[in-house]
């Protein structure tokens, strides 16, 4: 739409949004419409963007983060100006934290009287805000500005370490009007937005160097690898060299769990005694335990494949920082191997192979035996079977005990099929990567949510059956947070903090809307809901109900929980898994 003044034909701020996105080959907004952003929203649905409507921004800024994750172009999410920029924002923190190109637009109110806080309508100093979270933050104050500031925030998004970007578009600036030449020429397409970045000769070689003197040698494969879609160069080192290798949760299926070198089994051994260890795209954060003892042997040195040299040494001294995009310093890494870094010491691989055998054992008698009613073993069996015959389903995963038990006996086989609770470990990604995910690639997802973090995005099943994307929820029902057998010290009738509603029938919610809702206790009729679901590629939840005494508090992250004696005293036995 433009409007004919004389010879003069004017634009405004909304197209010029609209064309400065498109023009970058962004074809998907995820958001809230609201005051100021209705019409752009509008406009852009009009102009042939998708345009996906959420129920809550929180959601809608997942999606797009995930989306970003999935495409490497950045995630847009639309939001109104401050309870939905704020919103949006705990998303926008997860993107930056976990390394996620996105971009938060936001609409904000009149500049002039936010910045004397006279009380504008949804007062808020929305860029400042956002400053502490994002990796960049910019707002754009006239409307020849939009198409640079568009520009900039693509490149701050997918450039060098990728994350959360935040784009202020004041109300006015949005309505402003512009010629149409002088629109036009304000119009930029980002060249080259993440560039290669090629690792220094010397930093290749000093790591290979240290590689060739290893006698337990190790490879970590992150999400910074998986999102580099360098999948056949990173398969072709690894399987060069012979050296295990190590999968965090988001980079398994990079290759496949059933890989014969991974080291997934194995993993408190190898991280016990690798001698040298070569990160690429993975941190050394909490994850990790830092990289210290006990977890890690005190005498390990580090070849640390990253695109942020400030990453370097961030926890531990790293011996051969190799900094550049992970294609680039892997192809370099492997054009340079010697003789020397060819198929470690047998006695290592041996030791690995024997720790695997014992492992799989263990993890073979608990997925053996059928728990009624069910446990997480029981349930997460029959998932893994279904999904056993589909790699090319998405596997979104949260919760406490859900994510951990899945995480391990879930495979994947797979490049970035496997979308989870990430750096933060946060609850209430679940159905905005799911709707994400769907809507990216088309393909079927599956949700295996906790029902405490399934609550925290719940409500966007709405959104899944109203463009009825081939997602299927499984909620694992045990009536609370970690488990739900746990009772008011204070023998008072309101139930203890973790319990949830134990007979809560959540397939009700999804069948409100038109799903399919299924409601199963045993793990055939699991599988069959399952199976029945994924082929129907219609939304489905099954309302998986286990046995409200399985699950441990805070899963396998116990130590991160002070508890007071008392409590100690009262929790039953921990039921844990190797990891
Ligand atoms: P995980 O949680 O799987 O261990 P992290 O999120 O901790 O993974 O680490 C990802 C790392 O990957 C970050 O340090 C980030 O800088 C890095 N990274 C992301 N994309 C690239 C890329 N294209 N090339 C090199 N490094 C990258
Ligand atoms: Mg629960």
């Amino acid at each position: 739409m433009t409007i004919e003044s004389e010879q003069t034909v004017l634009t405004d701020g909304f197209h010029l949004v609209v064309d400065a996105l498109k023009l970058n080959g962004i074809d998907t907004i995820y958001g809230v419409v609201g005051i100021p952003i209705t019409d752009l929203a509008r406009l852009a649905q009009a102009e042939g963007m998708r345009y996906i409507g959420f129920r809550h921004e929180q959601s809608a800024g997942n999606a797009a983060a995930i989306a970003g994750y999935l495409t490497q172009k950045p995630g847009v999410c639309l939001t109104v100006s401050a309870p939905g920029f704020l919103n949006g924002m705990v998303a926008l923190a997860n993107a930056t934290t976990n390394c996620f190109p996105m971009i938060l637009i936001s609409g904000s109110s009149d500049r002039a009287i936010v910045d004397l806080q006279q009380g504008d309508y949804e007062e808020l100093d929305q860029m400042n805000a956002a400053k502490p979270y994002a990796k960049a933050a910019f707002r754009v104050n006239r409307p020849e500005d939009i198409g640079i500031g568009i520009a900039r925030a693509i490149r701050a998004a997918v450039s060098g370490r990728p994350g959360g970007v935040y784009l202020d578009l004041p109300a006015e600036v949005l309505r402003a009007a512009l010629d149409e030449q002088t629109a036009a020429r304000s119009l930029v397409r980002v060249v080259d937005p993440a560039p290669k970045q090629i690792p220094s000769r010397e930093s290749v070689d000093r790591a290979i160097e240290l590689l060739a003197r290893a006698q337990r040698p190790l490879v970590i494969l992150g999400k910074g690898a998986a999102y580099a879609q360098a999948d056949d160069t990173i398969r072709a080192f690894i399987e060069t060299t012979g050296i295990p290798f190590l999968p965090m949760s988001m980079a398994k299926g990079l290759l496949p769990d059933d890989h014969p070198q991974s080291a997934a089994a194995a993993r408190s051994l190898v991280l016990a005694q690798a001698d040298v260890v070569v990160l690429i795209g993975a941190r050394l954060n909490w994850l990790l335990g830092h990289g210290k003892a006990p977890q890690w042997s005190a005498t390990a040195h580090f070849i640390q494949v990253d695109i942020s040299p400030t990453e370097i040494d961030s926890n531990q001294p790293i011996a051969a920082p190799v900094v550049g995009d992970i294609g680039s310093c892997v192809t370099a890494l492997l054009a340079g191997l010697t003789l020397a870094c060819l198929q470690p010491p047998a006695a290592w691989l041996d030791a690995i192979a024997t720790n695997k055998q014992h492992n799989a054992e263990r993890m073979a008698a608990h997925l053996a035996a059928t728990a009624s009613p069910m446990d997480f073993y029981t349930a997460l069996r029959a998932i893994r079977d279904v999904l056993a015959d589909r790699p090319d389903v998405y596997v979104v995963n949260e919760g406490a005990n859900t994510l951990d038990f899945g995480r391990n006996i879930i495979d994947m086989r797979l490049p970035r099929k496997r979308l989870d609770a990430g750096t933060w470990g946060v609850m209430g990604i679940g159905m905005g990567y799911a709707i994400g995910a769907a809507t990216v690639s088309g393909k079927p997802v599956v949700a295996i949510e906790g029902d405490s973090a399934f609550g925290f995005s719940g409500m966007e099943i709405e959104t899944i059956c109203r463009y009825q994307l081939p997602v299927v929820i499984v909620v694992f029902n045990n009536g609370g947070i970690y488990r739900g057998d746990d009772v008011n010290r204070s023998g008072g009738a309101d139930v203890a903090p973790t319990v949830l509603m134990k007979s809560a029938r959540y397939e009700k919610l999804i069948e409100a809307f038109g799903g399919a809702g299924h409601y199963v206790s045993d793990p055939q009729g699991l599988a069959k809901a399952l199976s029945e679901s994924i082929a129907s590629g219609q939304p489905a939840l099954i309302n998986c109900v286990i046995d409200p005494a399985t699950g441990t508090e805070s899963g396998h992250l116990k130590k991160l929980n002070p508890q007071s004696a008392a409590t100690h005293a009262a929790e039953p036995q921990r039921n844990d898994i190797k990891r």
